[in-house]
């Protein structure tokens, strides 16, 4: 094997080797760009038994990382299914992990892209392209971070393995599959988050609650159960009394002939009690105007509380913080009604706990409980050795003492336990992803690949 010259640099009085050579730039420059070039968007289209199982170009993308490890030196297993692939290489009792994905979400509006966002092109310093930030680029930075530590003259004592997703940004199906067939590595990272790390998240669960319909009422609001509604629609017959209810309790709206909107500011559900939910807030006003079990529910048991003390008592803990409860969608027809509940919760409470309490409640009202989707919590101590090196490496390679992190959102580092979200976003930067024009700031994009060489280094050679 070839071996290249690594400068030595002082940072924080510690000898630091900065692993990123130019060849090493350009090389992982052409390789990110090329897998930017599949346009790995999830085509399932509900057809589950399909092979491969997410669409051709999401098993491309696996395959040609695969084939991207191979060239390294690293040995690799792609799942006969086509649900995830991994590469390993190294010796010892230990396996680091470093999960990535390859999966995109679909490029948005077209008009509003500068360029093709399946071209990858680079313009003031910042590369653009769908995958370039989530999670192409950081896969890439993570995986030449491992090419420049094989380079070097460090030795690996532990086993190390990359396993890609192909199904991240939608039901995680992937990683599913690869718990039902293959051992979890011992603890790792995921290139697929925010500097310096993410160490706790809440458990997600989401539910929904039917019931009867409602012959005068047709109610149709709210998007997705993560996000906090800002506007409800409600058609009346009476919008003068209506609007007398509104203007008493303070809820802002408009009038449209016999449609009335209720309006609230949306915001993610995961931070709710930063926005205003329009449902709750339509919900308030109708309780006592026409009645519904749909509408009492929320407006007797939720109201405008975000946490979800009214149903469940005070839900917090000292790591985590408050339990969040977002009313995402309701929906009234003549036969039937449907309501989505978001809840992040603590990662110390128990969820069939707070799924019992639920239920009970529910029956009251005539309401059915169905559990739509469920998360576990992810819980790395702060003082574990894991958190503490990573966090020292991004100290010492960034001089950056920003702490880590606690979230209600979901990484995927918690589809595997003692697994943390590592970068490779910096705090500060822009972030695109998902979203029209996601760019990757090339610095940044090397700094991230020196970083999580020093990581592998103190992780695998140590
Ligand atoms: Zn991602």
């Amino acid at each position: 094997m070839k071996r290249i010259k690594i400068e030595q640099r002082r940072v924080n009085g510690e000898n630091m080797t900065d692993y990123i050579t130019e060849a090493l730039k350009s090389e992982s420059l052409r390789t990110l760009k090329k897998l930017i070039a599949i346009p790995s968007v999830n085509m399932t289209n509900g057809n589950e038994r399909a092979f491969p199982p997410f669409g051709k170009a999401i098993d491309q993308a696996l395959k040609q990382t695969l084939n991207i490890c191979e060239k390294m030196g690293m040995d690799t297993f792609y799942d006969p299914e086509g649900f995830y692939g991994f590469a390993e290489y190294g010796e010892g009792d230990e396996t680091i992990g470093v999960l990535c994905h390859l999966d995109v979400v679909p490029e948005g509006d077209l008009d509003k892209w500068e360029s093709n966002p399946f071209d990858a092109v680079e313009r003031d310093g910042v590369l653009y392209g769908r995958g370039t930030q989530d999670d192409k680029g950081p896969t890439i930075a993570a995986l030449y971070a491992f090419k420049a530590v094989m380079d070097s003259e460090e030795v690996f004592n532990k086993k190390i393995r990359f396993i890609f997703g192909t199904d991240e940004e939608t039901l995680w199906r992937c990683m599913k599959m690869y718990e039902a067939h293959e051992d979890f590595p011992d603890r790792g990272f995921v290139p697929d988050g925010t500097f310096p790390l993410t160490y706790a998240e809440k458990a997600l669960l989401q539910v929904k609650l039917t019931g009867p319909g409602a012959k005068k009422m047709s109610i149709e609001c709210g998007t997705s159960p993560n996000v906090v509604p800002d506007r409800a629609e409600y058609i009346c017959e009476n919008t003068e009394q209506l609007s007398a209810i509104f203007d008493k309790m303070e809820i802002p709206y408009t009038v449209e002939g016999k449609k009335m909107t209720v309006l609230g500011r949306s915001v993610h559900a995961s931070q709710a009690q930063d926005g205003k939910n329009a449902i709750a807030l339509l919900a308030k006003g109708l309780v006592g105007f026409q009645p519904h079990p749909a509408i009492s529910f929320i407006g007797e048991k939720i109201g405008m509380e975000t946490n979800g003390e009214t149903l469940f008592g005070k839900v917090e803990d000292e790591i985590t913080g408050e339990l969040t409860l977002n009313v995402g969608t309701l929906t009234i027809t003549d036969t039937y009604s449907e309501i989505t509940l978001d809840m992040r919760i603590p990662h110390s409470h128990d969820k069939e706990a707070i799924a019992d309490k639920l239920k009970k409640v529910t029956q009251v009202y005539g309401l059915d409980y169905m559990e739509y989707d469920y998360l576990p919590s992810l819980y790395v101590p702060l003082e574990s050795d894991l958190v503490q090196t990573l966090w020292n490496v991004y100290k010492d390679k960034t001089g950056d003492d920003s702490e880590p992190v606690t979230s209600g959102g979901a990484t995927y580092a918690r589809s595997m336990p003692n697994m943390v979200a590592f970068g490779a976003h910096f705090p500060g930067s822009e972030s695109l992803a998902h979203q029209e024009n996601e760019g990757i700031k090339l610095d940044e994009f090397y700094k991230s690949m020196d970083i999580y060489a020093e990581a592998i280094v103190r992780l695998c050679c140590r």
